[in-house]
């Protein structure tokens, strides 16, 4: 009896052979160049920025040679898996408009030759590469049993290379037919585990597009490839799927640059051509120290993606500001390039950072306001409405209601200027930033002493206001007004003596700004005003409550 006996033994379903397989799945037929990406999100009921940040790497690599960008579901490990993860993950990848070649949609029709593109859905698959390592000797059946009071063994641990100087051989790995066999007339359960070829003495080498050459023990573990339920952990299905599939660049976190050794034996093991890696630094976020830290769930809401969606901002802010942490030349080429699409920035693997890319909000703030003052006031009218239909559906109404009046507002500073206003970030911000359209000020931005001197003067103009009056009439009468009442309507006269008056019209327009806004900076006191209402107006300049 040899291993082909003990593979028999253990998958007497399994009749497909490996050949079989790689019919199923031929070689794709590329262009020089052409590169073959995938996103490989475990549905975890969460879209890491840093998972989300690679994606976006591959998504470019792929459309930037024009290859193949692909989606593939790594919904093997049972535990982590939870209800409605794949939903956010598709949720994300809409939202943010990365479109793939192939994929399974979501009602789980697949959209390409190489699936199906849910792991959990290749379980067969992977059964037959199982059992072939099982016949060429390669592999092995592990009984727990046997191992009892052997926790981690029991376990069936991922696949977690721990650079030591120990090669950990299993237990079972030289078991007889026999043995085997009386393991499963006993009804147990077994997991397959590569048998390494390794004693810990040896060292390899790879080669990462973005690390380049790295070196590292061996692995010298036999680790296992099929968990007792027969589903393979990442190493194993890593291996055969992204080989069938026909990925040519595998762009994944640097955290798994330690078990990349014990990727590649599993690699050589099935007889695959090994795979090319571009492992990517992790985003990280500057403590209070100016030191680089790790972004955790508890400190950072930004690690979620959807944390951008719930605060409103463009997804091309989001993208822009990705494209930044991954090549800062996009700086650069967007100064250059104003009114180019993102998507006409090429780079290439080259480019790709290597240290670690700092999550900067302020700089996503910056790169946001750019693009969100390029929209028209009906655009980022629109564009805030469809937030709150979602997340505020109070406001949602208020803007649906009154729509002309807020796109007004929206219009403000922006259209028919050479320098529109960059203030805005995202949607959520724009109710407290236009509070003052729905509330009447609760603080005043004005100093004690300018309180005694301004009553009076904002009676007599509260006395006068008109909301017929053009731009132009208005701020005739605000400055006939402060002149009658104190304020200098000359600057240069004023500057001479300032003493000999209350102030200048500039200062005069403040009060009514702080007035009617609470504050002293705005965007168009008049259109302001104007949108506000006579009497809403007037009864903010009696009323107020300096
Ligand atoms: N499912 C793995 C993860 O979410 C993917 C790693 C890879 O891209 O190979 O971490």
């Amino acid at each position: 009896m040899d291993n082909k006996d003990i593979a028999q033994l253990l998958f007497p379903d399994v009749k497909l052979s490996e050949q079989e397989i790689f019919d199923k799945y031929p070689k794709r037929k590329l262009k020089e160049g052409e590169q073959v990406t995938r996103f490989a999100p475990s549905p975890t009921g969460f879209m890491h920025i840093g998972n989300f940040f690679q994606a976006f790497i591959s998504y470019n690599l792929a459309k930037n040679t024009g290859g193949v960008f692909f989606l593939r579901i790594e919904d093997t490990d049972e535990k982590r898996r939870v209800k409605d993860a794949r939903k956010i993950i598709y949720e994300v990848i809409d939202r943010f408009n990365l479109k793939f070649d192939e994929y399974q949609t979501f009602d789980g029709k697949d959209i390409g030759e190489y699936g199906p593109y849910v792991q959990s859905q290749r379980n067969e698959i992977y059964k037959v590469f199982a059992k072939k390592l099982v016949a060429e000797g390669k592999a092995f059946p592990c009984f727990c049993k046997k191992t009892e009071g052997k926790a981690d063994v029991l376990k069936l641990r991922e696949t977690k290379f721990v650079e030591d100087d120990q090669k950990e051989y299993d237990p079972c790995r030289d078991l007889t037919y026999e043995e085997v066999k009386a393991h499963i007339d006993n009804g147990e359960k077994f997991a397959i585990r590569l048998k390494t070829k390794n004693d810990g003495s040896q060292r390899i080498k790879f080669y990462d597009l973005i690390k380049g050459e790295l070196e590292a023990k061996a692995n010298a573990k036999d680790f296992v490839i099929l968990k007792n339920d027969g589903v393979p952990p990442y190493a194993f299905a890593h291996a055969i799927d992204d080989t069938l599939m026909g990925t040519t660049v595998v762009v994944r976190g640097e955290e798994y640059i330690p078990s990349t050794p014990a990727h590649l034996e599993l690699f050589e093991a099935l007889g695959f051509q090994p795979i090319i890696y571009c492992h990517n630094p992790l985003i990280c976020k500057l403590d209070e120290n100016g030191h680089k830290r790790k972004m955790s769930k508890r400190l950072d809401p930004e690690l979620n993606m959807l944390y951008f969606v719930e605060k409103g901002y463009p997804t091309e802010s989001i993208l822009e500001y990705l494209l930044n942490m991954i090549n800062s030349g996009f700086e650069i080429w967007r100064k250059n390039n104003p009114d180019l699409s993102w998507r006409e920035f090429k780079f290439g693997v080259e480019d790709i950072t290597t240290v670690a890319p700092i999550f900067d909000i302020v700089k996503l703030n910056d790169i946001s306001k750019n693009i969100i003052a390029k929209q028209t006031g009906e655009e980022l009218y629109q564009n805030w409405l469809n937030w709150a239909k979602e997340l505020d559906k109070t406001l949602a109404n208020v803007l649906e209601n009154n729509r002309e009046k807020y796109i007004e507002l929206c219009q403000m500073d922006r259209e028919n200027t050479a320098k529109p206003r960059k203030d805005i970030y995202n949607y959520s911000m724009m109710s407290e930033y236009f509070g003052y359209m729905f509330t009447r000020p609760i603080s005043y931005e004005i100093e004690k002493e300018d309180i005694e001197k301004v009553n009076e003067f904002l009676k007599i103009y509260a006395e006068q206001y008109k909301t017929s009056l053009s731009n132009e009439e208005w701020f005739n009468n605000v400055k006939e007004i402060a002149g009658a009442n104190g304020y200098a309507t000359d600057n240069k006269l004023y500057k001479q003596n300032p003493d000999a008056y209350k102030g200048n019209v500039a200062k005069a327009c403040e009060f009514i700004r702080v007035a009617i806004t609470g504050r002293k900076n705005s965007p168009t006191l008049y259109t302001i005003m104007k949108l506000l209402g006579e009497e809403e107006v007037k009864s903010r300049l009696l009323n107020h409550k300096f």
